[in-house]
Formats: structure tokens, sequence, C-alpha cells
């Protein structure tokens, strides 16, 4: 057998406690913990920290669990803590047993005068010293800890008492937490020595801040993740975004997939701080892992987005929606949520029905109507003669190129443009025309002729 500690199974674990929502903080935390574990070849425990019956509320674990399987974040192995007492209070009997604690009968803090039975634990008053793998050597005088209490009564462990008894059972090797968690570090350390339990390797992660380095607020960040999802970001985006709060790969990649960041991974590659959580850089990963979609999936994953009114347009068809949802994914669409808002404003409506507008727009620049109407009717004809199967946006761009090159390509694509779309921003002629069809082209620039002649 290797017994070589290089070769020892990675076990990381994920242990949130259910009083609030999957957020930022926490989801950047079970990340971390998911990436290293798939890195490494090891695995993760998702361990639900609800000793604190009073705080601990089923929906935020649900929400915690539903956050994790939108991310894509998966587990190993689920635990409760409520569901572990006895093994608990097991270990709390052996650490009476061994001297390393003792029953204590103190007044109760309601005040009411009543006594109660808590469990202390016999600080030993010693450094503790642990090296961090993101902040090095960090010691801790323990005395001012006093005893301190790691049990409301034989059978109701505390929080330190539950996690160390647990990372040991589980065989943690890895602790990979918020930098919040290392005060907590002495006193879990100073419970593994009486256990004898193995010292995990910590690794504190940096606290993430806003873009105003403030902490993170309900305006920024502390929304649940699933809110995310609703708001129409798509996982990845959010999963490169948050592997980005403290870690880098080491060279100029941004836009990255899970593949890439998991092969990328680096417990070192943390950084003690620059952890910073941003919703308009959040918007920008989301736009380019968009693009990166296959047009179908675009489309498939666009859809609970598309308003029904739309989709029940006559002239909608899945064919066109992709290109509709993939020429508006260049520049319009950074989050799905944005379609129903698009749709309503009428910002893409051109591709459904004859835009209206200002014959004025129609001229490009310091051209007249002549100009206009004389471009429009060459158009026509030159389009006429692209067969309609072929009517794509290259056939389109081939059959117009020619003569907007001689005559001017503002000149001549500009009224085509608007004839189109009825705007002075819109996606190129060409693109529109394939998405509308022949027909529906000829139709629209014979209207622009007629309303400038
Ligand atoms: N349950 C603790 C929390 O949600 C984290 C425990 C740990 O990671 O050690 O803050």
């Amino acid at each position: 057998m290797n017994t070589q500690e290089t070769d020892k199974k990675i076990v990381v674990r994920f242990a949130p406690s259910p009083t609030g929502f999957l957020h930022v903080g926490s989801a950047r935390t079970a990340l971390f913990n998911y990436l290293f574990a798939k890195k490494m070849k090891g695995t993760l425990v998702l361990r639900i920290e609800d000793t604190d019956l009073e705080r601990s509320e089923k929906h935020f674990e649900e929400n915690i669990i539903e956050g994790l399987s939108w991310l894509g974040i998966e587990y190993d192995s689920f635990f409760r803590q409520s569901e572990r007492k006895e093994l608990y209070t097991r270990h709390i009997h052996s650490l009476i047993e061994s001297g390393n604690a003792y029953i204590s009968r103190e007044q109760a803090k309601s005040g009411d005068g009543s006594e109660v039975e808590v469990v202390r634990f016999k600080n030993p008053n010693k450094v503790v010293t642990f090296t961090d793998a993101i902040r090095r050597e960090i010691s801790f005088d323990t005395t001012d800890l006093e005893d301190f209490v790691i049990a409301k009564s034989i059978t109701e462990p505390l929080y330190h008492l539950a996690v160390v008894v647990d990372d040991f059972e589980m065989g943690i090797t890895h602790v990979i937490r918020g930098e919040d968690g290392i005060s907590n570090t002495p006193r879990q350390i100073l419970i593994q020595e009486a256990l004898g339990a193995p010292r995990p390797i910590y690794a504190h992660i940096p606290l993430i801040l806003g873009p105003d380095r403030s902490k993170l607020s309900k305006r920024h960040g502390a929304e649940p993740i699933t809110s995310l999802r609703d708001d129409g970001f798509l996982p990845e985006a959010v999963i490169n975004h948050l592997a980005f709060l403290g870690w880098n790969p080491g060279d100029e990649r941004e836009v990255m997939k899970s593949d890439e960041i998991i092969e990328a991974f680096e417990l070192g590659g943390i950084q003690k701080g620059g952890a910073i959580w941003n919703k308009e850089k959040l918007l920008w990963y989301n736009s380019e892992h968009i693009r990166l979609l296959s047009s179908t999936s675009r489309y498939e994953r666009a859809l609970p987005f598309i308003p029904s009114e739309l989709r029940n347009h006559k002239d909608y068809s899945e064919e066109k929606m992709k290109k509709v949802i993939t020429v508006l994914s260049e520049r319009e669409i950074k989050k799905f949520s944005d379609i129903p808002h698009l749709y309503s404003g009428k910002f893409f409506s051109y591709f459904f029905e004859a835009p209206e507008y200002s014959k004025k727009i129609l001229t490009f620049k310091e051209q007249n109507s002549e100009h206009t109407v004389l471009h429009l009717e060459r158009v026509s004809e030159l389009l006429e003669s692209v067969t309609t199967s072929r009517f794509n946006a290259n056939s389109v761009k081939e059959a117009l190129w020619g003569y907007a090159t001689e005559n001017g390509r503002g000149e001549v694509l500009w009224p085509l443009r608007v004839a189109l779309t009825g705007k002075e921003k819109s996606p190129d002629p060409f693109t529109v025309a394939e998405i509308i069809g022949k027909q529906e082209t000829l139709k629209r620039i014979s209207h622009a002729i007629k309303i400038s002649t």
C-alpha cells in the first residue's frame, strides 16, 4: 500500500448553515471546493450545518441545493448535522472521559435563575500555529478563549465541536472556506488535537467586496444565486465570474468554461485580496458566454424568456427566432431577461411586422429622395435575381456588394436597412433580409419607394 501523503484521496466539503440563501459568497466557497475536488480527482461533501435549530430553515436548505444544482456544482455525498447527533454525543463523552472537556453547571442565559449543564472544553492555553494555503503561517494564543463551551448539553453540540467531529469522520483533507473562518480555526484545532484527529490543510479565501470595495449588501451580491437564474443569467457566466473572485489562471484568459477553469485551478493561485463582485462585469461575462453557445442551445436556453405573445405570432418560427436571438446577442441581449423588455419596447418587432417610420430617415446624409428611390429600385432588381431558396445574408450581400461599392455603401445600404427595419440603428440589412425572407424584403423595399416618390 502506498501511504504517501500526496497519494491520499482529497476530500473537501461545503458546509453551509441553512440560515440564509445561497448567495455570491457561499456559492464562491462551494465553487472553490468543487474546482479543487475536480482538479485533484477527489470528492466533495455537502454538509448542511443545521445544529442551530432556531436559526436553520428548510427553505434555505432547499435554496442552497437548488442554487448548487443550477450552477452545476455536483457533490458526492450529502449530510445533515441534525441527523448526526448521536455521533457528536459519543465524541463529547470521550472528550469528557479523556479529561479534555467537563460538564459545567451554570446559570442559564435566560436570567430566570434556572441552571443548565453545558460542556466546556478544557483549554490547554497554548499558542496554536497553522499554515494556511493562502495566507501562510498564522499563530494564535488560545489563552484568551478560556474554557469555551462546545455543547449546550451532552446531547446538544455547538458549531465548533460538530465541525471538527464531521471533518474527522468524513476524512476531510482540505478545509476551504471564507476568511471569516480564520478566527474559528484555533478552537477547532484544539478540539481536533484532543480527539486525536488529523489536521486538515486550511485555505481561507478572501472576503468578497462590491465594486466600491464595500462589503456585499442587498444591492450588490447579497441576493440569492437563484435570482440570477430568474434574471436570465447563464450559470456558466456566474461560475466564470465567481471563479475569478480571488483567483485567476495566471495568464490573459478571462472568458473560461468550467472544464477550462478546473484544468487551470490551483489552491496556490488564490490571492489574499482582490475579490470584487461586480454586476456589470457579470453582464459582460454573460454576453460573452451567450455568444459561445450554438444557435440551437442559445435558443433553447432563451425559450423561457420569450413572451408567449411573440411565440403565438403568425410569423414566428423556431428557425426564425434562433436567428433573431443570434443577431441580437451581438449587442442588445446581455441576459435573456432583456428579450421581453426589448420585445415590449418594439425594439425588434421589424422581424415580425413591417416597420413604420418617417420618410425622412430613409435618405442617407446629403442625398435626396430621388437618389434613395433610384438605389432602392436597383437593389430591388438585384435581389429579384436571388432565388428564394438561396436567399441568405451571404447571397444578398453578394448580389448587392458590387453596386453598393460603386455607388457608395452608405448611399445604397442605408435606405435599404431603414426600409427593412424602420430604424437608424439596427443589424446589417443582409442579415435582416435573410431573416424576414425574400418576399417580405421586396415588399418593404417597394413600400419605401412608394412613400419616397
Ligand atoms: N457552517 C459554517 C457557515 O455557514 C461554515 C463552516 C465551515 O466551513 O467550517 O458559516
